[in-house]
C-alpha cells in the first residue's frame, strides 16, 4: 500500500522529533562500556550477515541477528545495540528493495527499532542488569527480559502501525508466534556468544558465529526447495482434485481459487480466445469475482497477443516492463505479473494471468507451477466437454431432440429437493398423449409416424417457458413439467397445446400410398393437469395423478380435452 502524504509527512516528523533525540539518549544517558573496536566489529559483520540470510516459514520472514545485537547490549550497553540494529535494517530493506516510498519505509523501521532498543534497554536494566556483569543468573534474566521486551515492543508497533493504516489482522499473528519462537533459537546463542567472548575475546566469534551462519544458510536453501515442493505436491493435489469435477463452470472455479490460494496475487485473470476473438472469461480482482467485457482489439494489441501466439509464458517485475504494451482490463496499480498459456495438443487455448501490485513477487519456479496447473486445468476442461456431451446425449431422445424418461426421472428428483426445501414454491404437469396415433402409423407409415413426432415436439417446445421442461415419456407421450406454475395456469397452457395441435398442419410423406407422396394430416391430443403440493407432496405422484387425469378425465371423456387431476 502507499503511503498518504499525510503519513510521510507523520513520519517525517516523528522520526526528527523523537529518533534521533532518543538516539542521542540512549549514547548519553544510558550505561556504557568502553568499546573494543576489534570486537565490535565481529559484530558488526555478524549482525549484517545474520540479518542478510533470513528464513522463510510459510509467509513470515525473520530475521534472526538478535543473537548479536542482544549480546552487544550484554556487553556495551543500549547505545551500541541500538548502532547495530540500525545497520542491519540495511540488508532487510535490501530484500524489500522494490517497495514503494522506501525512503519512508526505512525511516519508519530506524524510528521503531530505536524505540525497541529504548524500552527493552530501560527494561534490562529495571530488572538491575548491569554491563558486562559476569554473574549467569543475572545475565539469563538481563538478556531474556531484554528480548522479551524487545520483540513484544517491536509487535506493538507494528500493530498499531496495521491498526491505523486499516489492516484487522489479530494481535497474535502467526508471524507474531513465530518471532517468539525464533528467540529459542537466539536467546542461548546470543548468552553464549556474550559468555564466551568474555571468556576468549574475538575467537568466539568465529567459533559460534561460522556454524550459526552456515545452519542458517543450509535452513534457508532447505527452505527455498521445502518451499517450492510444497508448492508442487499441493498443485498436483489440486490437478487430481481438477480432474474430479465433471463441469466446466466447477473446474474454471477451482482453479481460480487454488491458484489464488496458491501463489501471493491480487487479481487473476483468464483470457480466452474463442475462434481469434479474445474474451476475459473469468477475472477475481481482490478476492472478488468481476466482470470485464473488453474489446478483443485493446487485447489483440497488448503484450498478451505475443506471448498467445508464441504460446510463451513469462515473469514480469514491475510495470514499466509491461506498462506500454497493456490491455486495458488490467488494474492500473499492479506491479508483477505471471503470465502463463493455457495449450492442449500444441495448441494454445488461452492465458493465465496472475498479477500482484508488489514488485517482483513471483519467483520463477511459481510460473512453472501455475504453467503445470494450467496444463491440468486445459486436460480437465476437455474431460468435462466429453463427460458433459456424454451425459447430454444419454438424456435426449434421438428422434425428437427432447429430453428423455431418464432426464426426466433425474428431474423429479431435483425439484422433489426443491420443493422439500421451500414449501412456498409449487410444480406443474402436463401428461400429453396423441390421440389414435396408431392409426398414423398403420395408415401412413412409421415412418410418416416419426416426423409426426418430431413436428410434435417442436410445437409443444414453442409453449413452453424457458424454466419448463419437456420430456418424451414413451411412445407418443409426452411431460411437461412446469415450476411455478399453478394448477390452474398449466391448464390453461394445456388448453392453448390442445387447440393450437388441433389446429395444425402436419405434413407427412406418405410411405404406404400408392405413389409416395406428401400429405397433409391434423391430429388431437390429449392432457392431464395435477400439480404439487396441490394434489401431493411427492413429485413422482404428481407425475401418476397426471397420468391418471389423461386417462380417466381426457381420453376416457373423449379424447382432444383437458383433463385436471382431482382425488375423487
Ligand atoms: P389413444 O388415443 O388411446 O392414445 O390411441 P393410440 O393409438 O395413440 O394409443 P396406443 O398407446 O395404443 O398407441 C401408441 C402407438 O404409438 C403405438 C405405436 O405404434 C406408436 N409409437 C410408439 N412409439 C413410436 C415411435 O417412436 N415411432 C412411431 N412411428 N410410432 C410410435
Ligand atoms: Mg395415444
Ligand atoms: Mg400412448
Amino acid at each position: 500500500m502507499e503511503f498518504s502524504k499525510r503519513t510521510k509527512r507523520t513520519i517525517v516528523l516523528l522520526y526528527c522529533f523523537t529518533a534521533l533525540p532518543l538516539m542521542a539518549l540512549l549514547f548519553l544517558a544510558f550505561p556504557s562500556q568502553p568499546i573494543d573496536w576489534l570486537i565490535f566489529s565481529f559484530m558488526f559483520i555478524l549482525a549484517l550477515a545474520t540479518t542478510a540470510i533470513p528464513f522463510h516459514i510459510g509467509a513470515t520472514t525473520i530475521f534472526l541477528s538478535q543473537w548479536v545485537t542482544v549480546a552487544a547490549f550484554l556487553q556495551y550497553g543500549a547505545g551500541v545495540e541500538m548502532i547495530l540494529v540500525q545497520f542491519s535494517i540495511l540488508p532487510m530493506l535490501f530484500r524489500v528493495r522494490f517497495l514503494t516510498d522506501l525512503p519512508y519505509r526505512i525511516l519508519f523501521s530506524s524510528w521503531m527499532f530505536v524505540l525497541v532498543s529504548l524500552v527493552s534497554a530501560l527494561a534490562a536494566h529495571a530488572v538491575g542488569y548491569q554491563l558486562g556483569t559476569t554473574d549467569i543468573g543475572m545475565i539469563l534474566i538481563g538478556a531474556s527480559v531484554f528480548m522479551f521486551v524487545s520483540l513484544t515492543s517491536n509487535h506493538i508497533i507494528l500493530y498499531t502501525r496495521d491498526r491505523i493504516l486499516g489492516s484487522k489482522d489479530k494481535f497474535f499473528s502467526r508471524d507474531a508466534l513465530w518471532d517468539y519462537t525464533g528467540s529459542l533459537i537466539t536467546l542461548p546463542f546470543a548468552i553464549s556468544l556474550y559468555v564466551l567472548q568474555n571468556e576468549i575475546g574475538w575467537i568466539a566469534f568465529l567459533l559460534l558465529g561460522i556454524p550459526f551462519l552456515l545452519v542458517t544458510y543450509v535452513v534457508r536453501m532447505y527452505n527455498t526447495v521445502e518451499r517450492a515442493n510444497l508448492a508442487l505436491s499441493k498443485a498436483s493435489a489440486f490437478g487430481h482434485e481438477m480432474a474430479d469435477r465433471l463441469s466446466a463452470n466447477q473446474i474454471v472455479d477451482m482453479f481460480m481459487k487454488r491458484v489464488a490460494e496458491l501463489f501471493p496475487l491480487d487479481a487473476i485473470y483468464i483470457v480466452d480466445n474463442l475462434k481469434g476473438r479474445y474474451v476475459v472469461l473469468r477475472a477475481v480482482v481482490d478476492k472478488e469475482e468481476v466482470t470485464i467485457e473488453v474489446e478483443s482489439e485493446s487485447i489483440q494489441n497488448s503484450f498478451i497477443h505475443s506471448y498467445f501466439s508464441r504460446s510463451e509464458k513469462h515473469c514480469f517485475g514491475k510495470a514499466s516492463e509491461w506498462r506500454e504494451d497493456a490491455p486495458d482490463f488490467l488494474e492500473k496499480d499492479m506491479n508483477s505479473l505471471l503470465i502463463v498459456p493455457i495449450h492442449r495438443n500444441k495448441k494454445t487455448e488461452g492465458m493465465v494471468i496472475l498479477s500482484a501490485r508488489k514488485k517482483y513477487a513471483f519467483e520463477k519456479y511459481q510460473m512453472d507451477i501455475v504453467h503445470l496447473l494450467s496444463t491440468y486445468f486445459a486436460v480437465s476442461l476437455e474431460k468435462a466437454k466429453y463427460v458433459h456431451a456424454a451425459v447430454e446425449k444419454s438424456e435426449t431422445c434421438a428422434l425428437t431432440g427432447l429430453y428423455n424418461y431418464r432426464y426426466l426421472d433425474k428431474k423429479l428428483e431435483i425439484e422433489q429437493n426443491r420443493l422439500d426445501t421451500n414449501p412456498h414454491l409449487y410444480l406443474s404437469a402436463l401428461m400429453l398423449d396423441i390421440d389414435h396415433f396408431k392409426q398414423i402409423n398403420d395408415q401412413y407409415g412409421h415412418h410418416a409416424g416419426n416426423s409426426v413426432l418430431k413436428d410434435f415436439a417442436r410445437l409443444l417446445k414453442n409453449h413452453v417457458p424457458e424454466d419448463g421442461t419437456i420430456a418424451r415419456y414413451g411412445g407418443e407421450e409426452f411431460v411437461i413439467l412446469l415450476p411455478h406454475m399453478t394448477k390452474q395456469d398449466a391448464a390453461e397452457l394445456g388448453e392453448k397445446i390442445r387447440k393450437e395441435v388441433q389446429t395444425t398442419s402436419f405434413l407427412i410423406d406418405s410411405d404406404l400410398s400408392k405413389n409416395r407422396q406428401d400429405e397433409i394430416i391434423y391430429l388431437t391430443v390429449s392432457i392431464g393437469v395435477s400439480n404439487a403440493p396441490e394434489d401431493t407432496d411427492e413429485t413422482i405422484t404428481m407425475l401418476r395423478n397426471a397420468d391418471r387425469a389423461l386417462y380417466i378425465g381426457a381420453k376416457q371423456a373423449g379424447r382432444n380435452r383437458v383433463a385436471e387431476y382431482n382425488s375423487n
